[in-house]
């Protein structure tokens, strides 16, 4: 089960379209990247398995099931996934994993549910388990290198403004940190504030302390400069410095800006109650942007297998 094939360059993008358009072809690709050429069951992981025919026809069982001979197990490619749960054709599966992985802001429930028919209600179950299978793993080691700290606050475009106090144009809108490895992987979380203590954990908690840490003049990242093992350098963006040599944040804020439009302008806003699933699924895209779109579908169609037992609230519908 743990087992994970070489992502193959070629291929790959040839067969999506088909498999986004008939179940069969659709059943075979993800049977493909599950399984690649040696098919095991998924209880007992034997490799003595058959797929089963329709007794008339000799053509492949309706159920697309599969046989093991050593447990007896019949079982489908759906069975430990996070589709298994949904009774949504696979190639609409498919579809929605090329989508989601081939834009740069992904793709919205609403337009899933207009290409592929399906109810909206579909569509949303279809689009949080596939965000669900872009999360990041639990266990991931600590950011290394360079890393470029910042908060960004994402919400709607106008505010409401609430008096005069300074914070009237964060009120409706969502602090979120990110952490990112220059040239390497980046990291956004939501975040109860953006204050030193807030800020300062979230960085110890995803970066390594021998990294070259950098940051803007922002007051909450004051007292790094002494701390921090690896270094802290700021960029003062209040006097329009926006890089000195190699020291700047324009690969967190070129992401943060992304995020933004992708949010305001796919998405039409997300509530925080589900803004962490927009982020898994921004930080995928732009951790695999060096992938090939085919590639990146493959890499989240394997994240979605094993995914399914750990699909609880607040993770739910
Ligand atoms: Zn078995």
């Amino acid at each position: 089960m743990e087992k994970r094939h070489n992502l193959s360059k070629s291929g790959v993008i040839e067969e999506i379209p088909l498999a986004c358009s008939d179940e069969l072809a659709a059943v075979e690709f993800l049977e493909k990247q599950r399984w690649g050429n040696t098919p095991a069951c998924v209880k007992c992981g034997s490799v003595e398995v058959y797929k089963m025919t329709d007794a008339k026809t000799s053509k492949r069982n309706r159920r697309y099931l599969w046989r093991c001979r050593d447990c007896k197990e019949q079982y489908t490619v759906r069975i430990g996934t996070v589709y298994e749960e949904s009774r949504i054709e696979l190639r609409h599966w498919c579809y929605a994993f090329w989508r989601a992985s081939t834009s740069k802001k992904g793709v919205s429930a609403l337009e899933i549910k207009r290409h592929c028919q399906i109810s909206y209600k579909s569509a949303l179950f279809l689009m949080n388990r596939i965000r669900f299978a872009m999360a990041p793993d639990d266990y991931r080691p600590l950011l290394t290198g360079i890393v470029e700290a910042d908060e960004v606050y994402i919400g709607p475009r106008k505010p409401r403004y609430k008096g005069t106090s300074g914070q009237g144009s964060a009120i409706n809108k969502i602090p979120v940190f990110c952490a990112g490895e220059r040239g390497g992987e980046l990291r956004r979380r939501i975040v109860a504030d953006v204050t030193a203590a807030t800020l300062q954990a979230a960085i110890r908690e995803e970066v390594d302390s021998r990294a070259r840490l950098m940051t803007d003049e922002y007051s909450a990242y004051r007292g790094l400069k002494k701390t921090w093992e690896g270094g802290h350098e700021t960029v003062c963006h209040s006097t329009k410095e926006y890089a000195r040599a190699d020291v700047h944040v324009n690969t967190a804020e070129s992401s943060h800006a992304l995020v933004k439009r992708g949010i305001m302008g796919i998405y039409h806003n997300v509530s925080h109650e589900y803004l962490h699933r927009y982020l898994w699924q921004f930080d995928f895209l732009w951790n695999n942007r060096k992938l090939n779109d085919g590639e990146r579908t493959v890499l989240a169609v394997r994240a979605a297998e094993g995914k399914r037992l750990m699909y609880r609230q607040p993770y739910g519908n």
